[in-house]
């Protein structure tokens, strides 16, 4: 689960890495009226306004502005606010149709007065799975092109792992400071600002934490200016105040319907709709749905229970995606039995009505043979396979 930027702020706070200071809004009001706390708490007028949605690359799409006045202020914001923000980052790049802005992040602008006495950096904290450890990767070269400087230039994007019994330990932090070129105050804030850094990916079981940039300001304090925070989905329970951040105005609504239902569904781009049971047998399935020419539309696991009820909630939700040409059901009926399936995917097939795309189910396990009998005799447009190549061959068929 990924957090917002000024949900992101607020987590890195409460461990005590430097943040600015920043207000939330959702429309012009809130803006006006955030602004002008901001002003009473900070002193100053010179604010940056953040579109918040859950891409990056915003400031190259028009989605970061600044604002010297109250005046400047109400413009820019009017502009974000309510905005279509393209980033290379949102769906179809560039091109696409960009991401509908619902909120803003008014923040003091940290860079002023001495603009040119601030330095960016690239800040990063994930887990390496081939090392099994945590490692941070940094670089003096932080801000909008970072993507740029590791693929042009990767000696300037270092790396430092974390022991998972050690931790991080001070000589680390040094080291990390003493790289990106430090020294004095900021030296000194920049190992505190990492620890700290570390202590709250820790804390929270996060996945991914990027800060980019993370800024030395001119009278040498270390801020953390934009933040990336994805969550591990499976440690959330620890983390209520954590998971009731989720917005789903962010997500995929097919995808937030799916979960709502306990389905493991996640959109892809491909034509052929897939119903399985089990992780494994869909990654199995989509790899056979390749090899017969076709593409998968999705991925979706009903899991063990694979009821009636189930069949037709998975039904409705692949039938959404208006790109869906053919449905493949590859169910395993081990605890659960091939005939009670069919018997399900029959009754769902007729609650649902005028479903005008072919359907192949194999079934395979427990009473195979007899739910191929039920899926043949139902009088349906749907057509049965037992072996996982004849349904391959099926899709292959419908699709030419
Ligand atoms: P991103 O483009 O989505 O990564 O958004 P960022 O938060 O990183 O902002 C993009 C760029 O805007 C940064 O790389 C900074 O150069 C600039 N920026 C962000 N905040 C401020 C600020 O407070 N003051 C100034 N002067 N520039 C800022
Ligand atoms: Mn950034």
């Amino acid at each position: 689960m990924n957090l917002h930027e000024y949900q992101g702020k607020q987590l890195l706070a409460k461990y005590g890495v430097t943040i600015q200071r920043g207000e939330v809004a959702n429309n012009a009001e809130e803006a006006s009226s955030g602004y002008d706390k901001l002003r009473a708490d900070t002193g100053t007028e010179y604010v940056v306004v953040k579109a918040q949605i859950h891409a990056g690359g915003r400031g190259k799409g028009g989605g970061v502005k600044l604002a010297k006045n109250k005046e400047e202020f109400t413009q820019v914001s009017n502009d974000i606010l309510g905005m279509m923000l393209k980033t290379p980052q949102t769906a179809g790049g560039l091109d696409g149709p960009g991401k509908l802005v619902r909120k803003i992040l008014i923040a003091e602008d940290v860079y002023a007065p001495d603009f040119d006495a601030c330095k960016e950096y690239y800040i990063s904290i994930l887990m390496d799975r081939e090392k099994k450890q945590n490692v941070i990767i940094y670089s003096t070269e932080g801000g909008m092109d970072i993507e740029e400087v590791a693929e042009k230039t990767p000696d300037l994007v270092l790396k430092e792992y974390i022991d998972p019994n050690q931790g991080l330990l001070g000589f680390q932090t040094r080291k990390i400071a003493f790289n990106l070129g430090l020294s004095g105050t900021a030296f000194k804030g920049m190992t505190k600002f990492i620890a700290n850094l570390y202590a709250a990916f820790l804390g929270s079981d996060a996945s991914m934490f990027e800060i980019n940039p993370c800024l030395k300001t001119g009278d040498d304090r270390i801020i953390a200016v934009d933040c990336k925070v994805s969550l591990d989905e499976n440690a959330l329970f620890r983390h209520p105040e954590l998971a009731e951040q989720r917005d789903e105005d962010e997500e995929d609504p097919t995808e937030v319907e799916a979960k709502k239902h306990s389905l493991n569904y996640v959109n892809l781009d491909g034509n052929v709709g897939c119903m399985v049971n089990g992780a494994g047998l869909a990654m199995a399935t989509m790899d056979i749905i390749k090899l017969s020419g076709g593409s998968p539309a999705n991925f979706l696991d009903v899991g063990g229970t694979a009821n009636a009820a189930r069949v037709e909630q998975a039904f409705r939700i692949i039938l959404k995606d208006p790109e869906v040409k053919a449905i493949l059901i590859n169910i395993f009926g081990g605890i659960v039995r091939c005939d009670r399936v069919a018997q399900g995917v029959v009754d769902a097939y007729k609650n649902i009505g005028n479903i005008n795309v072919p359907i192949i189910v194999r079934l395979q396990g427990t009473n195979a043979d007899i739910a191929k009998t039920i899926i043949d005799e139902s009088g349906l447009e749907v057509h049965s396979a037992i072996l996982l190549k004849e349904a391959a061959a099926i899709v292959e068929k419908v699709l030419a």
